[in-house]
């Protein structure tokens, strides 16, 4: 039919002006452009529209943009389609009205939908210590999502946008202690799309490794207060120490009462009732303190770090009183819900193993450095809480309990140079009784 045009472009070009063919009003186009095919991206064609009329122009859908230039010309119709930012495709149909001959002529327009696709800039995060925002660029030309772990969340801002976008997330920080953590986020279309897979990218958090510090007795060394004191562990709180450390016993009617000593002022913590106890005071003016006093202390705790308490249980004269302490200060840990802020230590492997028995989540460390870490690893301890000499004696005991998962922990650490000692030895743990100064050196 190529040839209509042919011969309307030879008419034209005989033809000195359109009056001559007023008698024969005609409006044509080429068969062969009556369908107009265009990619999801769009842009123009031109026509040609044969004709000698007064023509006019339009289109069924708003997508599309038809043109006709009056007067003869070749390509004198013009159609633009915008892009089509849907993967359906979709028609219109553009008309032209000749008004002398009372004719319409349409031309279908085919626009095609886009291919989905989405790509990320990078399939894997390392998130140095303390760093915990990141970035993703992603270009996606139909809507996507974020599949991640629990810890890590994403930015205000992030709602997803055609095209290339950097979208914005947040890792929590890692937990205290925590060297790796390691997680799985995918970006993945809303709607599932045949041949586009989700994209995966792997978060790495590493840490450094860092001593913290325990106050031995709480933190005692201050004016106002005294060890075993609630003052100390109020000390011990506000300098934001990883532990407070006290010492308890159990009474004739089960009472855990907070004392170094198996006596104080001539009274003996294991052998008396509470109602002997209960009038003695401290050095600072406190009564002697209990340990439900010193749970309700931590549980009040508002910040993210709440300082534990490291609860050592005394070695009783007897096993059936040291039973009867495990089992009492287990219940009231258990019972206020403390179970978190709580890490056990003693000096007798019968408690330990009590405390191990009860719970093997319960975090025992043992006190009297006669144990290797293998042996205290195969017990099921969490760790280590030796004497500064053992650990000078055994250099190769804390990497070994290292290895072995276990925590180390060394007491009682006081001068500058011993605290420098044991921090490049890498302990896990310093129990001091000048928490300030150990803190001071740490930072
Ligand atoms: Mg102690």
């Amino acid at each position: 039919m190529k040839y209509i045009k042919i011969l309307w472009i030879v008419l034209f070009a005989g033809c000195s002006s359109p009056q001559d063919r007023s008698e024969s009003f005609f409006l044509e186009i080429d068969p062969g452009q009556s369908v107009q095919n265009f990619g999801a991206e769009g842009g123009y064609k031109a026509v040609t529209v044969m004709t000698n009329c007064a023509v006019e122009t339009s289109a069924s859908r708003e997508w599309c943009t038809p043109v006709i230039t009056p007067g003869y010309a070749t390509d004198n119709l013009r159609i633009t389609v915008a892009e089509n930012v849907s993967t359906e495709e979709r028609t219109a149909t553009v008309s032209v009205t000749g008004a002398e001959v009372k004719q319409i002529v349409n031309l279908t327009v085919h626009q095609a939908g886009i291919t989905p696709a989405v790509s990320v800039n990078r399939t894997a995060v390392s998130l140095p210590d303390g760093v915990s925002d990141f970035t993703l660029d992603v270009t996606a030309n139909v809507p996507v999502v974020f599949d991640k772990p629990a810890w890590i969340t994403e930015k205000a801002g992030n709602h997803w946008e055609r095209g290339a976008k950097t979208y914005a997330f947040t890792a929590e920080l890692l937990p205290e202690g925590t060297l790796l953590r390691e997680g799985d986020m995918t970006v993945r279309t809303v709607e599932t799309f045949a041949g586009v897979s989700p994209v995966p990218v792997h978060v790495t958090q590493t840490g450094v490794h860092r001593t913290r510090v325990i106050a031995h007795r709480g933190y005692w060394n201050k004016p106002g207060a005294a060890q075993n004191s609630l003052a100390s562990l109020q000390n011990a709180i506000e300098l934001g120490a990883y532990g407070s450390e006290l010492d308890v016993w159990i009474t004739t009617d089960n009472v855990i009462v907070l004392n170094h000593d198996a006596t104080y002022q001539g009274v003996s913590m294991e052998n008396s009732s509470y109602s002997a106890i209960a009038p003695l005071h401290l050095s600072n003016g406190e009564l002697l303190p209990v340990l439900q006093q010193c749970i309700d202390m931590v549980k009040q705790q508002t910040q993210p770090n709440k300082t534990k308490l490291i609860i050592e249980i005394k070695t009783h004269s007897n096993n059936t009183n040291n039973k009867r302490c495990v089992d009492a200060v287990v219940q009231m840990v258990n019972a206020s819900g403390a179970a978190d802020l709580v890490d056990y230590i003693a000096f007798s492997q019968y408690v330990c193993g009590e405390l191990i028995k009860s719970n093997p989540q319960h975090r025992v460390a043992y006190l009297n450095g006669d144990l290797t870490p293998a042996a205290l690893k195969t017990a099921g301890y969490w760790g280590l809480d030796y004497p500064m000499a053992t650990l000078r004696n055994n250099t190769a005991w804390t990497n070994l309990a290292k290895a072995a998962g276990l925590t180390t922990n060394v007491w009682t650490v006081n001068s500058a140079a011993d605290m420098q000692y044991f921090i490049n030895m890498g302990v896990d743990f310093i129990t001091t009784d000048d928490p300030q100064a150990l803190k001071n050196l740490l930072e």
